[in-house]
C-alpha cells in the first residue's frame, strides 16, 4: 500500500502554484460563498433537522479480494453515519481539550433504495479486465471508472445520489471532488481503494474500520486537510481546529503533539491518521459542510427521493430483522435491526444451556457493533426484546 500517497483529493490551492486560472477563480467563489454562509448562519445550525443523503456503492473488482458483499457494504455506510453523527464507538479518544468542538453534523447516509422508479440496494457490482481502474482515464479524458462503456460503471443522477466508486485507484487510498470541481457532473463522487474499504473489526491494515469513506466525504463537503498544506500560513479555513504544520500519516500519535504554536487536532478525520485513532469533525467543519448542502451542486441532494421507497423498516420485530455479520464471527459482530422503532430494547445472550451470559438495555439507532472478544467459542442466541415483541437468531463464535 503507497501510504505516502494517502488521498489524492485536488486540495485547494490559493496560491494558485498548482491551479489553472479557471479553477482558481472557482475556487475562490466557492470560499467567499462558504463564508457568507457560515458568518450568516453562525446562530441557526442547531435548529436544522438531520438530513439523510442517498449514497450507490459501485464496486469494480478486478480480482475476488476487491469485492465486497452487500452485508460489508452496508457496514461501511452504517460506519460512514456513525461519523458524521459522532456514533464512533472510539469518541473517547477525544482529548478533554477538544471535546467541546466535536460536532454531531447531522448528516446520515442510506444506501438507495429507490432507482428510477424501480426498488434498489444501492449497489452496482461488477467485474472490471482493468488493473488500477480508478487512475486510468480514456484517450478522450474521461475516467474509466465512471463509464459502463469503459469498463466502469455510470454515475446515478448525481443531483440526487452520492456516487461512491470502489476500485483500484493505484497508491492513493481515496479520493474525491470538491463542490462543483469534478471535470463532469459524471465524474463527481468519492472514490475509495478496495484496500481502505469497510468497516471491520479488525485488520493488519491500518486503515479498517472504514475511515476512508469518512475523511473524503469531508472533501466532497468541502473540507480541506486539517494541515492545510502550506505550513503554519492557511490552515483549512475553519475557525476552530488549530493550526497544524503537516499530517500524521499511517500513525497513531499520542496526546499532546505541538506545531505552530498549539496543539494538534491530530485525531481529526480530515488528517492522515490510522483508521482507530481518530474520531471528530469540529462544529466549524460542520458549518462548512452544512454551506456546501446549501449550494448548487450539492444543494438539492437534500430532497432527493432515493431512499424514500422500497424500506422494509417497520414496528413488528420478526427474526428476518435482526442481521448479524459476520457469523459465525471471530472478534466483534456488526448487529443491524430492521426495525423503526425509538423505544428501548433489551438484548441478550444465551448459550445453549439457557444461560443468560449478557444483558443490557439498547436503541437501534446505537446498535451497531458489539464486542465478542469475552465470550468464548460456541453456539448462542441473540435475544430482543421490544414492545412486547421477542426475536431471536443463532450467533456462533468461532475464534
Ligand atoms: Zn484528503
Amino acid at each position: 500500500m503507497a501510504q505516502a500517497d494517502y488521498c489524492s483529493t485536488h486540495q485547494p490551492d490559493f496560491s494558485g502554484k498548482n491551479m489553472d486560472g479557471t479553477t482558481l477563480h472557482q475556487m475562490e467563489e466557492l470560499e467567499a460563498y462558504t463564508q457568507r454562509w457560515i458568518a450568516k448562519n453562525q446562530n441557526r445550525v442547531s435548529l436544522r433537522e438531520v438530513i439523510t443523503i442517498p449514497v450507490v456503492v459501485h464496486i469494480l473488482w478486478n480480482t475476488p479480494a476487491d469485492n465486497f458483499t452487500d452485508l460489508e457494504i452496508e457496514a461501511q455506510i452504517d460506519g460512514l453515519t456513525a461519523d458524521f453523527r459522532k456514533r464512533n464507538e472510539n469518541v473517547s479518544i477525544i482529548p478533554p481539550v477538544f471535546q467541546p468542538f466535536a460536532a454531531d453534523v447531522e448528516i446520515e447516509f442510506c444506501l438507495a433504495t429507490v432507482f428510477e422508479g424501480t426498488e434498489t440496494n444501492g449497489i452496482v457490482r461488477k467485474e472490471t479486465p482493468f488493473t488500477g481502474i480508478g487512475s486510468l482515464e480514456h484517450s478522450d479524458g474521461r475516467k474509466r471508472i465512471c463509464y459502463d462503456d469503459l469498463g466502469g460503471s455510470d454515475a446515478w443522477d448525481p443531483d440526487n445520489y452520492i456516487n461512491i466508486w470502489v476500485g483500484q485507484l493505484n497508491g492513493p487510498l481515496g479520493k474525491a471532488t470538491f463542490p462543483s470541481m469534478a471535470d463532469s457532473k459524471f465524474e463527481d463522487g468519492v472514490f475509495i481503494d478496495p484496500s481502505a474499504f469497510g468497516f471491520f473489526c479488525s485488520s493488519t491494515s491500518n486503515y479498517f474500520l472504514g475511515r476512508t469513506l469518512t475523511h473524503e466525504m469531508g472533501h466532497f463537503f468541502n473540507l480541506h486537510h486539517i494541515w492545510g498544506e502550506d505550513g503554519c500560513v492557511t490552515g483549512d479555513l475553519v475557525d476552530d481546529t488549530p493550526m497544524q504544520d503537516t499530517d500524521y500519516r499511517s500513525q497513531c500519535p499520542s496526546y499532546p503533539q505541538v506545531s505552530c504554536g498549539s496543539e494538534d487536532m491530530f485525531m481529526n478525520y480530515m488528517d492522515y491518521t490510522n483508521d482507530n485513532c481518530m474520531a471528530m469533525f469540529t462544529k466549524g467543519q460542520k458549518m462548512r459542510m452544512l454551506a456546501a448542502l446549501d449550494t448548487f451542486p450539492r444543494e438539492s441532494l437534500k430532497t432527493s427521493g432515493g431512499c424514500a421507497l422500497g424500506n422494509t423498516k417497520d414496528i413488528t420485530l420478526t427474526p428476518d430483522d435482526i442481521l448479524l455479520f459476520p457469523n459465525p464471527a471471530s472478534d466483534c459482530v456488526h448487529i443491524d435491526l430492521d426495525l423503526d422503532n425509538d423505544l428501548p430494547i433489551r438484548m441478550a445472550i444465551f448459550d445453549t444451556a439457557g444461560r443468560e451470559i449478557y444483558a443490557n438495555q439498547i436503541f437501534v439507532k446505537d446498535l451497531r457493533t458489539f464486542d465478542i472478544s469475552n465470550i468464548s467459542n460456541g453456539v448462542y442466541f441473540i435475544y430482543f426484546e421490544t414492545n412486547n415483541q421477542v426475536a431471536s437468531k443463532k450467533l456462533i463464535i468461532d475464534k
